[in-house]
């Protein structure tokens, strides 16, 4: 399959690895949006949130127990946002389920 982040999940595409597990590989955003931006991903290609089912949704929660470890370890105590685009009005451009994790400076509400 012909996808970014699978790429980059089995090493074919390097990537400044910031955390992984048997579920989950985070790396840094070649186009950071924040001091911080790590991106993380589930090693299972799910094209995006709307694929979310019963059966895969645990995946959800591993990414989010990943952030939390990452927000210790980088020492993002003043806080930290997750975000999900999904589809194109969305603004997801790679299609591999993803959330961003951006930190570091004053985040602007509503996104835009
Ligand atoms: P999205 O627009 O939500 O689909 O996010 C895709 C993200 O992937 C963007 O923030 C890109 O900067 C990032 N990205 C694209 N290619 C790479 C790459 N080779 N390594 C790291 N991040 C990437
Ligand atoms: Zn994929």
């Amino acid at each position: 399959m012909d996808c970014l982040f699978c790429k980059i999940v089995n090493g074919e595409i390097p990537s400044t690895k910031i955390y992984e597990d048997e579920t989950v590989y985070a790396f840094a955003d070649i186009a950071p949006q924040a001091p911080f931006h790590a991106v993380i991903v589930p090693k299972m290609h799910i094209k995006c949130a709307d694929e979310i089912t019963e059966e895969n949704s645990f995946v959800v929660a591993k990414i989010f127990e990943a952030a939390a470890k990452i927000a210790k370890s980088e020492n993002l105590e003043k806080g930290y946002r997750m975000v999900n685009n999904c589809g194109e009005e969305g603004g997801q451009t790679v299609g591999h389920l993803h959330f961003h994790l951006l930190a570091g400076r004053m985040l602007a509400w509503p996104p835009g």
